[in-house]
């Protein structure tokens, strides 16, 4: 760049001295021309005045001579006239050749010849005005001839040299021609030519800046680009940072994925996400939050077949045509969707599913895959304290939940329902004339039959289910997802379990017991827990009213 600006200034330098050489060369030429011009009119009156000199001196001889031959007076007239001529031609003479010291000798010389044949004509005429022709004739002498002859050589000499200097001033003039000739051959050409160059160089230069220029445009705009990256990818650690820390204080596994759902939905703006939990059986992996909007919408409930994420323990990602889950809604246009699976300790827990239109949420898988494995192990530790939790909420006798657990299950399960729109149903079940077994086996035999029957209940369940034992003899079932059709059917099948139940203690079969059962169900019973224990404990007193060893549904799913 600094080359190019030297060479392109040393062009135009060179250029211009070109320039003001051919100007100097031709006010130079120009000048050599004049001067030889004025030279050689110089030269030219030098020759005429010698010229004009010579034919006054002839003028005077031959007006003299006629005035001899014929005494007639208008020639002596004639003679003074022309005499007197000659002092102007001779001033102009000097004064010519001022300049020119051998011409001015030479002259000087020519001039004393022709004062001398001036002299001789006067001589002559006073004696032809004394004495005659005659004496005239007799005044006429050899001289004359010599004189005359000397100033013909003379003025010959002094041409002589002068048309020498003529044709020097020629040649001058010739080569004064040349250089102006050869300044407008060479000169303005080469003068050009170095413009031409310089303008090339010139237009190169501007061409390279224009290509530098973008460049370095290209190469802001990558350096903003990349700061805009650097920071932003310093703005999603710090975010994954906050976010790790506060996962580390949530109490429960609900607050840890509404936690990571508020952070994806920040991390990824405009891109839809659920998060499934594997339930406890890890037969189905079940929607627990999601947010923002799915450009491909997928199933609530989603068994680890159906998910590529959950079956290779990596993420799926799609975004074209390629192995789209099960799960995933595919239909609508080419959403692209990913599944990053979370799992910890050999363990699965569920998965994230994201789906967006554009594929531009993939820029930050790295970041979602790193908050999905600190969700992973978060998710982990709360299971592992949740079952430590739900160790400290069984019952000891029959290893069912206790009541309070049942208060604190009821509401999540209700809510959950409520949120999905599905059904629920409630068991209370209490055995028959139990306080009559006790008397007649005693009351540790009453607790080996508690156990039984809590066992029969276990067995009995599903893992979505929570069976507790309320208190005494009366126990508790939650029938999640479940309307009262089922669990009526359900209800009939632990009746007949209990009328099945085998019960060994002290060595001996323990007499059959009956079990009442009453069945109330969300949403016909009302949609708390207190208002559905109720209407179950309704239809408890029923059965037991109406003979005991029944089941019964509530007011409520009768009038239904
Ligand atoms: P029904 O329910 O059919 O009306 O008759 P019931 O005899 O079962 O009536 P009730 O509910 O009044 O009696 C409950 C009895 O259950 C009282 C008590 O002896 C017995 N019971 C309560 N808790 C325990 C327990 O933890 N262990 C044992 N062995 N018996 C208990
Ligand atoms: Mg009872
Ligand atoms: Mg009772």
């Amino acid at each position: 760049m600094k080359t190019a600006k030297i060479r392109s200034q040393t062009g135009l330098l060179i250029a211009a001295l070109i320039f003001v050489a051919i100007g100097a060369g031709v006010v130079f030429g120009a000048q050599r021309l004049i001067a030889d011009a004025q030279w050689v009119s110089h030269t030219n009156q030098v020759i005429g005045r010698l010229d004009e000199l010579e034919a006054r001196l002839r003028d005077t001889e031959s007006a003299q001579r006629g005035y001899l031959i014929t005494g007639n007076a208008d020639y002596l007239a004639d003679y003074r006239n022309a005499a007197a001529q000659m002092p102007a031609v001779h001033q102009a003479l000097t004064r010519l050749l001022a300049d020119n010291p051998s011409q001015a000798v030479r002259y000087s010389v020519l001039d004393s010849q022709i004062k001398l044949r001036t002299q001789q004509m006067q001589r002559t005429l006073q004696a032809y005005a004394n004495g005659g022709l005659s004496a005239a004739q007799v005044v006429v002498d050899e001289e004359v001839m010599d004189v005359s002859n000397a100033i013909r050589n003379q003025k010959a000499q002094m041409v002589a040299v002068e048309r020498g200097l003529l044709t020097q001033r020629a040649g001058s003039t010739e080569s004064s021609a040349d250089l102006l000739r050869a300044i407008a051959l060479l000169g303005i050409p080469l003068g050009l030519g170095v413009i031409g160059g310089v303008y090339l160089l010139l237009v190169r230069e501007v061409r390279r800046r224009a290509v530098a220029e973008s460049a370095s445009l290209d190469a802001n705009t990558q350096l903003h680009a990349g700061m805009a990256r650097l920071k932003r990818n310093g703005a999603d650690l710090r975010a994954l940072s906050r976010y790790g820390s506060m996962l580390q204080s949530c109490i429960e596994p609900g607050e840890a994925l509404q936690l990571t759902s508020r952070m994806l939905s920040t991390l990824l703006p405009g891109t839809g996400g659920t998060i499934y939990r594997m339930r406890n059986s890890q037969d189905h992996a079940e929607a627990m939050a999601r947010w923002g909007e799915h450009a491909a919408a997928s199933a609530d409930m989603v068994s680890p077949e159906q998910c590529w994420a959950l079956r290779r323990g990596q993420p799926q990602i799609v975004e074209n045509e390629g192995m789209r889950c099960a799960h995933i809604d595919g239909s609508d246009g080419t959403p692209v969707t990913a599944c990053i699976p979370l799992s910890a300790q050999g363990v699965q827990l569920g998965f994230v599913y994201l789906s967006d239109e554009t594929s531009a949420f993939l820029a930050r898988m790295d970041i979602v895959e790193a908050a999905a494995e600190q969700l992973s192990m978060a998710l982990s530790n709360l299971y592992l304290q949740e079952r430590l939790r739900l160790q400290s909420i069984r019952e000891p006798l029959t290893g069912l939940f206790n009541r309070r657990y049942l208060e604190e299950a009821m509401g999540r399960e209700l809510s959950r329902c409520t949120r999905r729109g599905l059904p629920l149903s409630l068991m209370m079940l209490d055995l028959d004339r139990f306080k009559a077994f006790n008397d007649v086996h005693g009351h540790a035999g009453g607790d080996a039959l508690l156990a039984a029957f809590g066992q029969l209940l276990q067995d009995q369940t599903r893992g979505e289910d929570i069976a507790c034992r309320y208190g005494g003899e009366e126990f508790t079932l939650i029938l999640p997802e479940t309307d009262l059709n089922t669990a009526m059917q359900r209800a009939h099948a632990i009746s007949v379990g209990v009328e099945a139940l085998h019960v060994q203690y002290l060595g001996r079969e323990l007499p059959k017991v009956t079990v009442s059962i009453g069945v109330a169900g969300f949403p016909g019973d009302g949609n708390t827990t207190d208002a559905l224990l109720r209407a179950a404990d309704e239809a408890l007193y029923r059965a037991k009213r109406n003979g005991r060893n029944r089941i019964e549904q509530s007011d409520a799913a009768i009038r239904a």
